[in-house]
């Protein structure tokens, strides 16, 4: 029987589910880290300043999934983190999902999806760094979903740049105001606490040695606090009016429609400001909300079972029956062994194998609740941005596709293959490995592929030969940017000098454009052309 509506509201008002968004180095693994380590002791000790150290990141990763049976996986790790009330001594139990963005090299078109499955980011930003592309690209995705983001300036502990600098830098650049919950007491490299805004009162860390335990907090008046840091506690103080002056403080309604961003000073690595960005999630993400179907019909938390897939992940080199596909949960109760339908093919799927995705062995998930991730196995048929429901119908629309930003053609090395190519290539795009342009010129035995990271190309390379026993070429194309065309524009557009213009599987034309400089010459000099950026992620 599945759980009542109240059950369910109850699951959803606690539930966080958020990601991080950063630049490679920014410290997204050591944060993710200190924040699991700190729900767990948090709740384990039932008190904010555990004993318990923390030797080294792995070894410690490896106990704590044994003794919480969590894990960071490829894709989403979930905690608990108590909460307690001072006045009344309650606590409260927050359920955190922390889906990942994969960087670096596996930088992908799952990494601007995943956002498509939270309700909440932090962008992590580095002290001394700033801005930095990658983050950048997440930040439009997460403003163009209208997903809130709460700002963290990692690595307080290192020489940096000032908090003000920071400040305008976010603002000027990207439009989002920062409104600093906590300020820092110190400069950059001199991390001593941090002026809570809210209460005027000051957080004082302490080191512990290497970060190996959650650093004590020490909570002093702001009397106190003049006395014990002097100078630095003055001008923390009067850096702060100035941002209340310039009306930076934080304000829920504005911070959830993208408008501001509470801002926390941390160091991942001490475990200084860990907590506190914790408690922002808990206090100010907003919990799972319910979304509205194609044909704008809605479905609530509290409604029947629904889900969104948002990643396919297929084993490189293995069978088709590795493929894990992950879905968030939209709606209602999930129960291992219930039997969806899925919405595309209105086929049955029967869930008996659904995973956990927080443990490396891949635990079983026996029930589940609206934000909360888990991964399907066998999903042969399910693609990203799919629904699954039960009763009542309903289709979410489609996660649309980013914007590609590498360009590559594919060929078969040996004709004879052609029809096993084509079906693979099908494939691949039901899947949204790639995705797959063709134009009359180039025609159909060497389609473009267009991704958002070159790793992709790999992807496809690879399973082209262990799934479909096709030996495949790539050949990259000197393209950097698609804009989404017309019919009417499109032989003017084929006419200039370094363009192309395909047909994407779906229908939409792209104009393929070697670089920013000619795009912005092609418009100057052809304004009427039809010209239009895809998801901005730049
Ligand atoms: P990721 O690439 O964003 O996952 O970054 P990592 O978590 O791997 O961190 C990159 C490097 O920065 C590592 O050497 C970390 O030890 C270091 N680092 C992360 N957070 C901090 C911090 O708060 N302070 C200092 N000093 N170093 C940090």
């Amino acid at each position: 029987m599945s759980a009542s509506p109240d059950t369910v509201a109850r699951e959803v008002a606690r539930r966080r589910t958020f990601a991080i968004i950063s630049h490679p180095d920014a410290g997204k693994s050591t944060m993710t880290e200190a924040l699991a380590l700190h729900a767990r002791m948090i709740s384990e000790a039932g008190a904010i300043h555990g004993k318990a150290g923390r030797k080294s990141t792995v070894s410690d990763w490896m106990e704590m999934e044994k003794a919480r049976g969590i894990s960071v996986s490829s894709t989403a790790l979930q905690f608990n983190y108590t909460i307690s009330d001072p006045d009344t001594g309650d606590t409260e139990v927050a359920v955190i999902n922390l889906v990942d963005t994969p960087g670096h090299a596996d930088f992908s078109e799952d990494t601007y999806r995943v956002l498509t499955a939270v309700d909440a980011a932090v962008m992590l930003i580095d002290a001394a760094k700033g801005l930095e592309p990658q983050t950048l690209k997440l930040f439009q995705v997460c403003r163009h979903r209208g997903v809130p983001v709460i700002t963290v300036v990692n690595k307080w502990d290192r020489p940096g740049r000032t908090p003000l600098e920071l400040i305008d830098e976010i603002s000027e650049r990207i439009g989002l105001t920062p409104t600093p919950l906590y300020f820092p007491v110190g400069i950059a490299g001199d991390f001593r606490g941090v002026l809570d805004r809210r209460t005027g009162e000051y957080i004082r860390f302490t080191r512990t040695a290497g970060g190996a335990t959650i650093a004590p907090e020490e909570l002093l008046s702001a009397d106190a606090a003049a006395t014990r840091e002097g100078d630095e506690w003055a001008a923390a103080v009067e850096e702060s009016d100035l941002l209340s002056e310039m009306g930076q403080d934080h304000d829920e309604e504005l911070f959830l429609a993208g408008e501001t961003s509470p801002m926390i000073f941390a160091s991942a690595a001490l475990n200084f400001g860990v907590r506190q960005l914790l408690e922002a999630l808990v206090e100010l993400a907003p919990p799972p909300a319910g979304r509205e179907g194609v044909d704008h019909h809605d479905r609530e938390v509290t409604d029947p079972f629904s889900a969104v897939v948002f990643k396919v992940q297929a084993g490189m080199d293995s069978s088709h029956r590795d493929r894990l596909a992950y879905m968030r949960i939209v709606s209602g109760e999930f129960e291992r062994g219930m039997v969806v339908t899925h919405a595309q093919t209105g086929k049955p799927f029967a869930t008996k194998y659904a995973q956990a995705v927080f443990g490396r062995d891949r635990s079983t998930v026996d029930t589940a609740y609206p934000g909360d991730v888990v991964g399907l196995v066998n999903a042969m048929a399910l693609a990203p941005g799919d629904t699954l429901y039960t009763d009542e119908a309903i289709e979410f629309p489609p996660i649309p596709s980013f914007a590609p930003e590498h360009f590559a053609v594919l060929r078969a090395e040996s004709a004879g293959k052609y029809k096993q190519f084509r079906k693979a290539m099908d494939q691949l795009d039901s899947e949204g490995v790639v995705q797959v342009l063709r134009n009359e010129i180039r025609g159909d035995a060497s389609p473009v592929l267009a991704a958002v990271g070159p790793m992709q190309f790999e992807v496809v390379t690879a399973r082209m030969k262990s799934e479909f026993g096709v030996e495949t070429s790539i050949q990259n194309l000197p393209y950097s940017l698609a804009r989404r065309t017309d019919a009417d524009s499109a032989a003017d557009l084929g006419r200039q000098r370094g363009v192309e213009v395909f047909t994407r599987s779906d229908g939409v034309m792209l104009a393929l454009v070697s670089d920013k400089w000619r795009l912005q010459y092609i418009e100057k000099e052809h304004p009427t052309l039809t010209l239009e950026p895809l998801v901005a992620t730049a």
